[in-house]
């Protein structure tokens, strides 16, 4: 019999009748002999809920007060599903990560996970009980409670899943698996039966919040078998298995384009004539970097004068006005250059390791864009992936039409 670590994100325990449909999921796996830990998210919406909380109290909430009130959410959770199962007859107990022994680094709302101690975990197993873990939260090594950043019950469940050597980590959500596309804007997206951890790490790093990135990390570094399922359908079908890069296959017949990412939220912000001398771009970034901000494309133009050179970068929208009041201050201290902003943008990726054997991405996408008349106002490049950063206004319309270009698209 198996050892199955499922986790079940926040629709699929939002309300106390979806609490109740994870416990008869689980007890259906229980009356097979399976032994189950569950991890569970907070019920949608309440993380936000929270942070705006703290939003309406402080204008910058230290970060320890912050995990302290949002790993409240899954607290919640947890208990009202161990108390769901009890009521359908299957013992089962909750636990905080705290509780747990899941011990973090102490960077608050983005903490890693360092060690998990599964003592407790096994000895409740060892019982025959369900085992059921809140996601999301850690301690660090003094006590302090912890976050694992957004979306982080993903990662709480590969790693439990890794510490417990489960044979299966099966992350339930309210769609049936990873798409070509997220299929809540191409409704021409086809699941993929399976997908390599490589792949996947590029999808969920440029904007497919299907998976949290460190829960991919984790499954492709301790060889986790991962698969993404729907908690909304009854049976629960075969949905995406992240599958190892090594595994055999034959690259030439790698689709040429696996997925399509697409992040909005972004902004990007360029300084026109920039002193095109060394250390400028160190001038400009070193301050956002010290403010903790997260820079993403950066691009530098040659200098037709030699004298002056266009700048410019991107970063998350919630950054926008910290990063440009920076820029500002830099600009000034230089005494030249001026500062172009435009925080509606988005980034809009393709992905696919069959790239490396194939020419010829770049000018499809180019082309595809141009046709649509999508303007693109940066690019960036990498062994599988390329992105443009293009006006959010287009993000729909780009995802579906290079959807379409790349042979995507679901039969009719
Ligand atoms: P949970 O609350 O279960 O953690 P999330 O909202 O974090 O769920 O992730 C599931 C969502 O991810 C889906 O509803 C879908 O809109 C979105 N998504 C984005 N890209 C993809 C993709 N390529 N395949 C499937 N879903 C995707
Ligand atoms: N509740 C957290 C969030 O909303 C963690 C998670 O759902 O994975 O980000
Ligand atoms: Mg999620």
């Amino acid at each position: 019999m198996a050892l199955y670590v499922q986790k079940f994100g926040g629709t699929s325990v939002g309300s106390v009748e979806r609490i109740k449909k994870v416990a008869e999921r689980v007890g259906r796996f229980r009356k097979e002999g399976h032994d189950v830990v569950v991890v569970v998210s907070a019920m949608s919406g309440e993380t936000n809920r929270l942070l705006a909380l703290a939003q309406d109290i402080h204008d910058n909430p230290s970060p320890r007060e912050l995990d302290m009130l949002i790993s409240t959410g899954e607290q919640v959770t947890i208990a009202l599903l161990a108390m769901a199962m009890e009521q359908q007859g299957i013992p089962a107990t909750s636990y905080t990560g705290a509780q747990v022994g899941i011990v973090t680094d102490k960077s608050y709302n983005k903490a890693r996970i360092k060690k998990i101690d599964t003592e407790s975990v096994k000895n409740d197993l060892n019982k025959g009980r369900v085992v059921v873990v809140a996601g999301f939260q850690g301690v660090d090594e003094e006590g302090n409670i912890t976050t694992l950043g957004r979306g982080g019950s993903d990662t709480t469940a590969v790693a439990l899943a890794a510490a417990l050597k489960a044979d299966e980590c099966q992350i339930y959500t309210d769609v049936d698996g990873v798409y070509t596309a997220d299929p809540r804007i191409c409704s021409k997206a086809r699941r993929l039966d399976k997908i390599t951890v490589e792949e996947m790490l590029e999808l969920a790093s440029l904007g497919s919040k299907i998976l949290q990135i460190r829960s991919v990390e984790f499954a492709g570094k301790y060889q986790v078998p991962l698969r993404v399922l729907s908690s909304f359908e009854d049976s629960e079908g075969e949905g995406t298995l992240i599958i190892a890069d090594n595994e055999e296959h034959n690259a030439m017949e790698d689709p040429l384009i696996s997925g399509i990412a697409h992040h909005t939220n972004e902004a990007k912000i360029t300084i026109l004539g920039a002193p095109d001398i060394p250390g400028v771009a160190a001038k400009i970034l070193g301050p956002i970097s010290d403010a903790n901000i997260e820079v993403d494309m950066i691009v530098q133009n040659v200098s037709p004068d030699g004298e002056s050179t266009d700048f410019s970068f991107t970063v998350g929208r919630g950054d926008y006005k910290k990063a440009y009041s920076l820029v500002e201050k830099c600009v000034e201290e230089m005494g030249a250059g001026r500062i172009l902003g435009d925080n509606a943008m988005a980034k809009v990726s393709l992905v696919g390791v069959g790239m490396r054997s194939h020419a010829g991405v770049a000018s499809l996408m180019f082309k595809t864009l141009a046709e649509n008349s999508i303007n693109i106002r940066m690019v960036s490049t990498s062994e599988i992936k390329i992105s443009v950063v293009i006006d959010e206004k287009f993000t729909e319309l780009a995802v579906r039409t290079l959807h379409t270009a790349f042979g995507l698209d679901k039969p009719e």
